[in-house]
């Protein structure tokens, strides 16, 4: 069988069973194995803890990875545009929450057409944003979930929490169903001391709190509390506050979450999502790789080279300059593996993955994924 989606223009056709050295370069690359395991990890932890997961699905754009966490006990995802609700629900995903506010009309009434083809949810934090999707849901005809988003300690969407009682009665008085609170924590992510985080997201359960009171103050019934990303979900759990978990990064583990200090109680996560890069040229004390910021993105960092003791400095667009450390230069034609700065932005600047099984030393191609919401950034 030949796969078509991993085919680039001009280059060669990739079939499952390939060696990972057929890969071309530059490439996203996922370790199926670690990847498995990391998927498996968060799924148990969330059920020890009793907690839903509804990992964010921003972070890989892909249906086939949506289903996988869905299969594993995951409620459904995240995302946070329409678009991307859009492309994941073409490829067969269920349930999905756009955790972000929509407010032209123009799309409120495709967040209405959506919501009458998988269950839907989506948060709110204006009352503007309230009447026009009671606006567009009215004229469709379908029902969507609606939490309000709470300013949890970033300073960015979210309504202060002392008015979340006030913006419930507006969508509970406009016919929709509030189904909860949304309080993220963006910018407590990547504080790197555990007990930094942790300080952040006390702040963040004292935010959502306030906020659930003033709901049920108001006599509304406050079913849930949706947040945590991949830095904070261990603290989230033990609020006896949140009752969702929303992190994705967990699944690929970018070089920035891995210069996190760990989380006490977390579990091990690994690197499963890679650049595989080739040596283009050789200066007497550098190399350069083919992969530069078009194929990582940089906004958190350079990436880190995977399994040499190597310095990676920014070679433009697509180039990496490559300087010795523990280990010696790679020769012209070697494969270098890079563990992208962000993983995201990154892998929004590919039309697939392809995935190995096997480890990426000796193992094999498993099959070729399309990034399905590459792009959908509206
Ligand atoms: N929830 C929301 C609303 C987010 O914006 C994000 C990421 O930015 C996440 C959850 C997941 O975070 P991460 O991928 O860092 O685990
Ligand atoms: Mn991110």
């Amino acid at each position: 069988m030949s796969l078509s989606a991993a085919r680039p223009p001009g280059g060669s056709p990739m079939t499952p069973g390939d060696p990972v050295s057929a890969i071309e370069t530059p490439a996203l690359v996922i370790d199926l194995d670690a990847m498995q395991r990391n998927l498996a990890r968060m799924a148990e932890f969330a059920r020890h803890h009793g907690m839903k997961l509804r990992p964010h699905a921003k972070m890989h754009k892909s249906a086939t990875i949506a289903k996988m966490q869905m299969d594993a006990g995951a409620v459904g995802v995240c995302v946070q545009k329409l678009s991307e609700a859009e492309a994941l629900a073409a490829g067969g995903v269920s349930d999905v929450y756009i955790s972000n506010e929509v407010i032209h009309p123009d799309k409120l009434r495709r967040v209405a057409a959506l919501a009458g083809r998988v269950t839907l949810s989506i948060a709110v934090d204006s009352t503007l944003g309230v009447e026009r999707l009671a606006q567009a849901l009215a004229q469709a005809g379908t029902s969507v979930d609606v939490f309000v988003e709470v300013d949890a300690g970033q300073g960015r969407c979210g309504v202060a929490p002392a008015a979340a009682g006030a913006l419930a009665q507006q969508v509970v008085s406009h016919g929709l169903r509030f189904a909860g609170l949304q309080a993220y924590h963006g910018k407590a992510q990547h504080l790197r001391s555990a007990l930094e985080r942790e300080a952040a997201i006390r702040h963040a359960v004292t935010a959502a709190r306030t906020a659930q009171a003033a709901v049920t103050a108001s006599g509304i019934d406050c079913p849930l509390v949706t947040g945590a990303g991949t830095g904070t979900f261990v603290f989230e759990a033990a609020s006896g506050v949140y009752g969702e978990l929303q992190a994705g990064s967990y699944l690929f583990m970018d070089r920035d979450y891995a210069d996190n200090q760990p989380s006490p109680g977390a579990p091990v996560f690994e690197h499963a999502l890679f650049i595989k890069s080739e040596v283009i040229s050789r200066g007497a004390a550098h190399a350069v790789v083919d992969a530069g910021h078009k194929s990582h993105a940089i906004d958190s960092g350079l990436p880190r080279v995977w399994l040499q003791d190597l310095e990676f400095a920014n070679g433009g667009d697509e180039h990496g300059i490559l300087r010795p450390r523990g280990d010696a230069l790679p020769a012209l034609g070697d494969s270098v593996w890079l563990v992208p700065g962000h993983c995201d932005p990154t892998v929004n600047l590919h039309d697939r993955y392809v995935v190995v099984s096997g480890g990426l030393q000796g193992g094999s191609v498993h099959a070729v994924w399309p990034v399905d919401a590459r792009g959908c950034v509206a």
